[in-house]
């Protein structure tokens, strides 16, 4: 058994199709060790002149009856054992995804996806392979070994002895070969986790791959790891090849053993002068012999099966306590108190942030007052904390107590999902779903009607785009968005973020990729779709937020100025050379900023 915190209240919930399995097994098991016993019957009816019609007729109505049981067992354990290891999976995969929701942002940056992905794919399949196959094993081969000793023995304990020694040779070889198989398995998985990903890898980045002309290189690099798996696959094949024909060989020694001693015991018996053995008679028919050649290779599998099942249950021990380890990793707690209606003022007092794992903080002595229903801009220059500042008001990351306020309210005393709700985000790299342009867009609302959607694409200037399209809002972005250009992309995370419609509207760059025209267009619409609401854009170019109320000059962490626009152009130089780099860069191109 595999016992865990985990998982254990899965055996209680199933443990009605475990005990049908159990007995639809056991039933399996004791009827089919009838088979051997009714062919030694028959072999021992046609030794006379005359046919006993009677009795023949008992024995084939009995084979009968015995497959009528087989068939109704074999449904009864497979149908039932299969469900409830296929349900404990689904059941531990449907708490770790719920998990994997909760888990705070840094959890992620310590662990890579691939191997969360791994957690959720290949350790569930350990753990439900063992509780499938490893439970019929445990259950099958146990009982059935027992009573196949037990009938042995009282057939002939003789012949027995000489049987067990090579029987038990047989399970240690199952064993053996078992962790062989086991060793290899991994290094073949390993190579084969190299080949996806380098697959995975391709495919995602195959516009670099394309606008590079590296199609070659990547060919001969992929040429390389698949080799490896191919090596590794056929030496993993010629071993399972070898091992297998080994066990077959030795079988049929075992069974050129028993008729050799077992046929010179009957013919003992049938000359009339039975061997005799430690002053035991053996009186063994030929009918005796077949069925004991039966319950022998009835043997063969369960003693197979119990040189495997200590490996397949250490394999998922392993899978198990790698689960555990997710399923408890440590989640932040949210406050319970809501943050009710918010009106939209953000204070930020001395905040100072460095990132989990990081020595430098990326901000530092953040002072700031964003009234409700300002529009403000924030500047600086890459790697200067803009990012980060505007994030924090998402609650990603553990804040310090007393430094961010929504409303007055310290943020790091509210709920986290009323603080979410409050302030919507058009993140910098605007992830998109695969999905259609509407499931896109209406992502942030569960309720919103495709009216409102068709709103939110005009807010971000989307719509001119998607009526271009054949299929316009049910178009499929693919995965990651790769139909549509960078600009297209921002703007659908800018529509997503503003169908929100949260007291707070931050846009993270999100204009960056958009021509100069559209982006007027869209701060148009800030100005007036958010009037009294609060709006702060993150810019690269000063122009994007010059008529804004007030903007944010970030350098190195800090704010080296928080004023209106005009009122900068006199006390930060940070601006003004953006503003003079800016003018000097639209002459040189004409004005000309279409990266769209
Ligand atoms: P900006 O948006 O102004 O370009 P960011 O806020 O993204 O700047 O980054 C500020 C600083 O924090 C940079 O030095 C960057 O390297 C660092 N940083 C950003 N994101 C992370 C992260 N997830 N983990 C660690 N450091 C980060
Ligand atoms: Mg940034």
């Amino acid at each position: 058994m595999l016992l865990g915190r985990h998982i254990n209240k899965f055996y209680l919930k199933y443990l009605w199709l475990y005990l049908i399995g159990v007995a639809g097994l056991i039933a399996v098991d004791w009827f089919q060790l009838l088979i051997p016993e009714y062919l030694g019957k028959i072999v021992d009816l046609f030794q006379g002149t005359q046919i006993d019609t009677a009795a023949l007729s008992e024995i084939v109505l009995g084979v009968v009856f015995v497959a009528f049981v087989l068939f109704l067992g074999r449904i009864a354990w497979r149908l039932s054992i299969f469900a409830a290891s296929q349900r404990t999976e689904a059941g531990l995969r449907r708490k770790m995804f719920a998990k994997s929701e909760r888990l705070p942002l840094s959890y992620y940056a310590k662990n890579k996806v691939g191997t969360v992905m791994a957690w959720f794919t290949t350790d569930l399949e350990t753990i439900e392979e063992f509780l499938g196959w490893g439970t019929i094993m445990l259950f099958d081969a146990g009982f059935l070994t027992l009573l196949v000793i037990v009938k042995m023995i009282r057939l002939d304990w003789v012949l027995s002895l000489v049987v067990f020694v090579p029987l038990v040779l047989i399970a240690v070889w199952g064993g053996l070969v078992e962790k062989f198989q086991a060793k290899k398995w991994n290094a073949r998985q390993e190579e084969f986790d190299k080949l996806y990903d380098y697959s995975r890898e391709s495919f995602t980045g195959i516009r670099v791959i394309k606008a590079f002309v590296c199609e070659t290189r990547r060919l001969h690099e992929c040429a390389g790891i698949i080799r490896k798996n191919k090596n590794i696959n056929l030496s993993y094949a010629r071993m399972t090849v070898i091992f297998d024909c080994i066990i077959s060989l030795i079988i049929a020694l075992i069974n050129a053993i028993i008729l050799g001693v077992g046929g010179y015991f009957v013919y003992c018996f049938v000359m009339g002068d039975p061997v005799v053995l430690f002053s035991h008679t053996v009186e063994m028919s030929a009918g005796n012999l077949i069925t004991f050649l039966g319950y022998f290779e009835t043997m063969i599998w369960p003693m197979m099966a119990l040189g495997q099942i200590v490996s397949m249950r250490s394999r998922a021990k392993a899978s198990l306590k790698r689960v555990s380890r997710f399923l408890d990793a440590e989640e932040t707690t949210s406050p319970l108190e809501k943050a009710g209606t918010v009106a939209g003022a953000v204070t930020f007092k001395n905040f100072s942030f460095t990132y989990p794992d990081c020595d430098k903080p990326a901000l530092k002595n953040i002072t700031l007052e964003i009234e409700a229903g300002e529009t403000v801009g924030v500047v600086g220059k890459v790697g200067s904390g803009k990012s980060t500042l505007v994030n924090s008001l998402l609650k990603l990351y553990p804040l310090e107590r007393g430094t961010v306020f929504l409303d007055g309210k310290d943020i790091t005393l509210l709920n986290t999902d009323s603080v979410r709700s409050a302030v919507a985000c058009a993140p910098q790299d605007g992830f998109l779903f695969s999905d259609t342009l509407s499931g896109n867009i209406g992502f942030s609302r569960d309720d919103c009607s495709g009216e409102e959607i068709e709103q939110a694409a005009d807010f971000a200037c989307l719509s001119g785009d998607i009526s271009g399209f054949k299929d316009g809002f049910k178009t499929v972005c693919g995965e990651r968005g790769v139909t549509l250009s960078g600009g297209q992309k921002q703007r659908v995370a800018i529509a997503r973020a503003y169908l929100a419609d949260a007291p707070v509207l931050i846009l993270d760059d999100s204009v960056s990729a958009v021509d100069i025209k559209t982006e007027k267009t869209i701060l148009a619409n800030i100005a007036e779709k958010r009037r009294n609401k609060t709006t702060i854009v993150v810019a690269s170019r000063v122009s994007t937020v010059s008529h804004f109320d007030k903007i944010v000059v970030l350098s190195g962490g800090e704010v080296e100025a928080f004023a209106s626009p005009e009122e900068l152009m006199k006390i930060s130089p940070t601006y003004r050379k953006m503003v003079r780099l800016q003018a000097l860069e639209e002459e040189v191109e004409g004005g000309c900023h279409d990266a769209d």
